[in-house]
This record gives structure tokens, C-alpha cells and sequence, in this order.
């Protein structure tokens, strides 16, 4: 599993190399359906202040891409916490020791992340980033992967 772990590791790093990736998306799947204001049910949208945000053109809130998803208030960078649900929705055993070895993240801070993932698949909480990672991890369709496939002529190895 180690070694299993590795690649998976360095597969998804490709992918969310950054937070301006992990942002888009998390934007792309949060208003995959259209944007809705959770503060007034309005429509329509512009750029938000931060990116990847949207702002209600009705009561000009700015909503993250991260509200009411697993990183909101989330004090792990969000490249690592991406990579931690990930691992923890595909490898269903891995402990918070390994996540701490691996990303130095305190063993606690591991633990309470792994928690909230784990209570979104079973309960089967909407969290649309744990919605993602679960229909990519059991279907064949790798939403993951769309991002790293259209730019594969950019991408050097
Ligand atoms: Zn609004």
C-alpha cells in the first residue's frame, strides 16, 4: 500500500498543484447547476472579491467557493487538505498517523479532518468536494483527471 500510496499521492498533486486549482474546482462543482444565493435566491452573479468567489448582484454577498464545504474555516492548507479527504475516501483505513507523517500536519488536526470526512460518507452528507471525490473514486468517469487531461498539451512531466 505504500507504494500504491505514493502514486496516488503524486497523481493528485499533479492535478491540485496549487490553491487556484483546488478553488476552481471546488467553484466548478459547488454552481455546477447554477448559482443560487444562499442569502437571498438570487440568481445572478458576479466576480466575487476573492478568487474564485461570486457575488450576489442582488444583496452584493461574496460567496466562497469553500462555504459549506469540508474547508470552510479549514486551518490546513488547502492543497493538503484536499490531498487528506482524497486518500481518506480511498484508502478507508488509513490513520492519522500516516496522514501526519506524510504532510506534517499534528496528528490531532489529521484526526479531527479525517472525522469530518468520514461523517460525510456516512451519513451521506452533501458535501459537494466528498460527493466528487466519491463518484470519481467509484465510477470510471474521473472528474479529477478533466482538468489535467485538457491542458495535457501544456503539461510537461
Ligand atoms: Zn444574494
Amino acid at each position: 500500500m505504500e507504494q500504491e500510496l505514493k502514486i496516488e499521492i503524486e497523481r493528485f498533486s499533479k492535478r491540485f498543484a496549487n490553491d487556484e486549482s483546488c478553488l476552481k474546482f471546488l467553484e466548478q462543482i459547488k454552481w455546477e447547476e447554477g448559482f443560487v444565493c444562499p442569502n437571498c435566491g438570487h440568481t445572478n452573479y458576479c466576480k466575487g472579491a476573492t478568487s474564485h468567489s461570486r457575488r450576489c448582484t442582488r444583496c452584493k454577498k461574496d460567496i466562497s467557493p469553500m462555504a459549506n464545504t469540508l474547508f470552510h474555516r479549514c486551518r490546513i492548507p488547502l492543497t493538503v487538505a484536499f490531498k487528506m479527504a482524497y486518500l481518506t475516501c480511498k484508502f478507508p483505513d488509513i490513520s492519522s498517523y500516516a496522514l501526519n507523517k506524510e504532510f506534517n500536519v499534528r496528528r490531532m488536526t489529521c484526526y479531527n479532518f479525517q472525522r469530518k470526512v468520514r461523517s460525510c460518507l456516512d451519513e451521506g452528507k452533501h458535501d459537494i468536494f466528498v460527493k466528487a471525490l466519491v463518484s470519481t473514486l467509484s465510477s470510471g468517469t474521473d472528474r479529477l483527471q478533466s482538468d489535467a487531461v485538457d491542458k495535457a498539451g501544456n503539461d510537461k512531466l
